[in-house]
């Protein structure tokens, strides 16, 4: 009989709004979960409470992370890992978009990213799903069916985007470095049960009487995607990290189709 591989994640950010959600998803399945944040806002799961921008905080967490594993009654079913360590970090933490902040966007997105790849190359996990912005490539104007061939604007929108634009490169540079694999994701505008943002400025629009303000010509549009499915893309492309890369030649028949579609 062959042995099911099965990953130990721990989701960074794990506390947020869509980190959440990717630990429910993950918990769902059955995978085995911890989480790393500098708030607890739940108690179903080990919770390391630590700074993303302080690499030994990282690290600690990551070897408790193997304490804990070796120690579980379940140990038993854990031992066809090679390295009784979390085997993938979906590193989700950031400032929320649109702070006065830029020295704590640099601080959290850049140093904290960069902290999280050496942390993980150093305890020798495998994986890095990365959860970057679709913002990293808007520069204020319409953008139309754009995939990621799409290149980064050369003057950022702000902080936030220039950030994640840092983050998520230093992410892809990581990939294949010191036996890290790794992947970014870049959602648009999140929605759905725990969103403590977007129902909230609506909310708070409402509440200070400012609706008479309209911002274009009522035509734009914009992507939401439901927070649930956001998770989960989370969780296939960690899933898809175990497989062989696709080559050139499936890669333009997937951009092929896709255009044909869009
Ligand atoms: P959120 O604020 O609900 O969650 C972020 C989590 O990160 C929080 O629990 C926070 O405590 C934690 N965190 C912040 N700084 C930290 C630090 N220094 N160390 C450790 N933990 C820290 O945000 P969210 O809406 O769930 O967003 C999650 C990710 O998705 C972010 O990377 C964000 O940039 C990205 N994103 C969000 C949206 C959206 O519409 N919500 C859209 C595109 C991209």
């Amino acid at each position: 009989m062959s042995s099911v591989v099965r990953d130990i994640y721990l989701v960074i950010g794990g506390s947020g709004f869509l980190g959440r959600h990717i630990v429910e998803a993950l918990l769902a399945r059955g995978d085995v979960v911890y989480v790393f944040d500098v708030v607890q806002r739940y108690h179903d799961v080990p919770f390391f409470s630590g700074d993303v921008s302080e690499e030994d905080q990282v690290s600690d967490a990551l070897r408790k992370v193997r304490g804990f594993l070796r120690s579980e009654s379940s140990r038993k079913r854990l031992t066809s890992f090679s390295q009784c360590g979390a085997t993938c970090i979906i590193h989700t933490a950031s400032p929320p978009a649109g702070l006065p902040t830029p020295a704590l966007y640099w601080k959290v997105n850049v140093d904290g990213t960069s902290a999280v790849i050496r942390a993980a190359q150093a305890a020798g996990v495998r994986k890095l799903v990365y959860t970057s912005s679709a913002g990293v490539v808007f520069n204020g104007e319409d953008l139309i069916n754009v995939d990621e061939r799409r290149p980064f604007p050369e003057k950022p929108m702000d902080a936030y985007n220039e950030t994640k634009v840092k983050a998520e490169t230093l992410v892809l540079q990581a990939n294949g470095q010191n036996g890290l694999l790794t992947v970014a994701l870049r959602p648009a505008g999140i929605f759905g049960p725990g969103d403590r943002l977007m129902i909230k400025s609506l909310r708070d629009v409402y509440d200070s009487n400012r609706t008479h303000f309209q911002v274009g010509d009522n035509t734009n549009r914009f992507d939401y995607t439901y927070v649930g499915n956001v998770a989960h893309a989370h969780l296939l492309a960690a899933d898809k990290l175990n497989e062989e890369p696709p080559s050139e030649a499936e890669l333009r028949r997937r951009r092929e189709y896709v255009s044909s579609i869009s």
